[in-house]
């Protein structure tokens, strides 16, 4: 365990100039920070180290970084993982996301913008411990240890911003809750400055979560207002 204040971030990334940038940047914001530039060397840290969040480039020397991801997640189901990758495309993304990835940001990226996400994933953490660990949507189960959705057999994985926004819809249950509330609480920004909407998390979910993603019954939208969780 970290002490307070001093969360251990891991950067996985062989690029010199943004290992320095991100070093020096998110030392001055006060989180104790280790670099690795093989795929090897950050699962080998990652074990000894054992990261509070981990930053990993795409684009390896040594191996495939949706590789690495993988190994990761394996070893740990709910360290944060943000993706730092060159690749614009869609696919890569998602590729990314379903390797076990929380999140991605896409190179030249803001350094003060990952800041302000890696602030808000910490403060929506310690939040965690208050809120129940597995809760019922339907016929799912949610582990938010896991960050998992169970049924019967079946299990999927909630990245990170997935699990938050059911967190939060699922506290105010049954209450419209708005666009605007959930970036702040969820993401830690304010509308004006993401260009990730809301959105799209509802349909991420909702394929997740929905028989009928065309007639949700668990993940309902309030006109001009948000969205509900009927559990
Ligand atoms: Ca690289």
């Amino acid at each position: 365990m970290a002490s307070e204040g001093s969360k251990r971030i891991l950067i996985v990334e062989d690029e010199p100039d943004i290992v320095r940038g991100l070093k020096d940047a998110l030392t001055f914001e006060g989180f104790t920070v280790e670099a690795r530039g093989t795929g090897a060397e950050g699962l080998s840290a990652a074990a000894d180290w054992q990261p509070d969040l981990v930053l990993l480039d795409l684009m390896l020397p040594d191996d495939n970084g949706y590789r690495v991801c993988e190994a990761l997640r394996a070893r740990d189901p709910a360290v944060p993982i943000i993706i730092l990758t060159a690749k614009a495309q869609e696919a890569d993304k998602v590729r990314g996301l379903d390797a076990g990835a929380d999140d991605y940001v896409t190179k030249p990226f803001s350094v003060a913008e990952l800041i302000a996400r890696i602030n808000a994933i910490f403060r929506r953490q310690s939040r965690m411990a208050a809120s129940d660990e597995t809760f019922a949507i339907g016929p799912w189960t949610v582990n938010a240890r896991k960050h998992t959705i169970t049924r019967g057999r079946q299990s999927k994985r909630l990245t990170f911003y997935e699990l938050e926004v059911l967190k939060l819809l699922r506290e105010r249950a049954d209450e419209a809750v708005s666009r605007e509330e959930l970036l702040d609480k969820v993401w830690g920004v304010s509308a004006a400055s993401t260009n990730r909407t809301v959105d799209n998390f509802i349909v991420k979910l909702r394929r997740k979560l929905e028989e009928d993603q065309k007639n949700p019954r668990h993940i309902l939208t309030v006109y001009g207002l948000g969205y509900k969780l009927v559990p």
